[in-house]
């Protein structure tokens, strides 16, 4: 049976580091602030912006809220962004994704000061990340690693399988795992024999929004699977991408759908926040 790795334990222990070091911040006359820019209506959006309001008020990092309405315009949106780039009190800058169609989430994105890009998304910070180099990486790959070694999962020299390869999940975390020595296979909806590549893998990284795709049969025997999957049934019950269940029995480590991956991408952002106030002081 394997160890549930508890991502929930330990985004609580990361936000409780991070209290202490806006408190150290405070006291040197900086408060850390996150401003989050909303584009339209989405549910989910909503659900995930009012946990990262919540988790900021926890810690101690003040949070401003943008809410734009679903006929903004580009340019609307780009003089918003300059607006908060040049504001001194604000240190980190976060576009919620999905935004309309008509608006170009990647211009937005590359307008981003890359010093305020807590998400990790800016051109810079992506560029940084394959060279190896200090800058901002996205919450969720950079949570995931921090799993990792939080439970002493042996990363270097290991055959690492990344199911999905988006922008924001499946390849900075292909990177990351790339970076820290493993051998890494990116797989997505093109690959052919995805059963037989992901079956090699020592550590599994499941990244592709379908529930329970990692089936037992896929998984090595020992292997660390990762769930990054959040997925909604009918019943409206949080799933994973991986096969929970029977996947549990043959792997050594794995992550719950809820209490996983989610918990630490909020918990990284935090951390993010932090860091983009402290480059002030730098
Ligand atoms: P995305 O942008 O939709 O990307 C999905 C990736 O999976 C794509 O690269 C796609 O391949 C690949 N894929 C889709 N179907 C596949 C298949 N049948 N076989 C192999 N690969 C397949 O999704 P995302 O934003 O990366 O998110 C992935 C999942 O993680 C979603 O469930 C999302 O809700 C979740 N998520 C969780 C967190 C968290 O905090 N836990 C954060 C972000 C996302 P192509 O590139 O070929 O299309």
């Amino acid at each position: 049976m394997a160890e549930i790795i508890n991502g929930k334990e330990l985004a609580q222990k990361i936000r409780l580091e991070v209290k202490e070091e806006v408190k150290e911040l405070k006291a040197k006359g900086i408060e850390p602030k996150l401003s989050v820019i909303m584009v339209g209506t989405d549910k989910a959006s909503e659900v995930y912006v009012r946990n990262k309001s919540k988790a900021c008020e926890e810690i101690g990092i003040a949070f401003e809220e943008f809410l734009l309405s679903e006929e903004t315009t580009m340019e609307e949106l780009l003089a918003l962004i300059e607006k908060l780039n040049n504001r001194k009190d604000i240190h980190g800058i976060l576009l919620q994704s999905p935004i309309p169609k008509h608006l170009d989430i990647r211009k937005a994105f590359n307008s981003i000061d890359y010093k305020k890009d807590v998400d990790g998304f800016h051109p810079i910070n992506v560029g940084k990340l394959a060279l190896g180099e200090e800058g901002f990486v996205s919450c969720t790959p950079a949570g995931v690693m921090e799993m990792l070694k939080e439970y002493n999962i042996e990363i270097q020299g290991k055959k690492a399988v990344v199911i999905g390869r988006s922008t924001i999940v499946g390849k900075p975390l292909a990177q990351l795992l790339l970076n820290a020595n493993a051998t890494v296979t990116i797989c997505h909806s093109k690959t052919q024999n995805i059963e037989q590549i992901a079956k090699e893998a020592d550590i599994l990284v499941a990244a592709l929004g379908k529930p329970k795709f990692v089936t037992a049969s896929m998984v090595k025997n020992g292997a660390v699977v990762i769930d990054v999957g959040i997925n909604r049934t009918a019943e409206g019950k949080l799933i994973g991408d991986v096969d929970f269940e029977n996947v549990e029995k043959i792997a050594s480590y794995i992550t719950p759908v809820p209490g996983g991956v989610g918990p630490m991408t909020v918990a990284q952002l935090m951390k993010n926040v932090v860091k983009a106030a402290k480059l002030t002081i730098a």
